[in-house]
């Protein structure tokens, strides 16, 4: 639909009111994706959902039935089949120093490798598995693993 037509069902101000509104949101969401990527960002939103505000509206969501789906669809099923398919072989002993946390990264569906908890959780998010193993080939020497497998 081109600009003018709008003009047939609402009126010039309506429409330019409406068009505002919409390019408000869009730079809004644009300048708001960027600072949630941030370092910045990241720490106010941990900040928050650990603040008493944040926790009284991560418990009413919980409640919600919105939540209780996404609750759901994380937990139970998939992480059943998960746990299916995942076998927990160490492919080698800890390492490191006993001051230092481990926690055990999934490799593939199979072994299991003991890396520092800091390194493992900076790994978390999307493409964990890749990104870890990156980091594990680059510590290790590479360890033979398809990041397919
Ligand atoms: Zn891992």
């Amino acid at each position: 639909m081109k600009w003018w037509e709008h003009t047939r069902k609402e009126s010039n101000i309506d429409f330019v009111k409406r068009i505002s509104i919409e390019r408000a949101k869009q730079s809004r969401k644009k300048s708001n994706d960027k600072y949630m990527k941030s370092e910045k960002g990241k720490k106010t939103r941990t900040d928050y959902w650990h603040s008493d505000n944040g926790k009284q509206v991560m418990k009413t969501y919980m409640k919600s039935e919105k939540g209780k789906e996404a609750v759901k669809k994380c937990s139970s099923k998939s992480k059943a089949k998960r746990r299916r398919n995942l076998r927990w072989i160490p492919l080698f002993g800890n390492p490191f120093p006993e001051d230092v946390k481990v926690h055990y990264h999934h490799i593939n569906n199979v072994f299991v490798i003991p890396i520092p908890d800091l390194t493992h959780i900076n790994t978390y998010g999307n493409n964990h598995r890749e990104r870890c193993n990156v980091w594990i080939n680059k510590l290790f020497g590479f360890i033979g693993v398809n990041n397919n497998e």
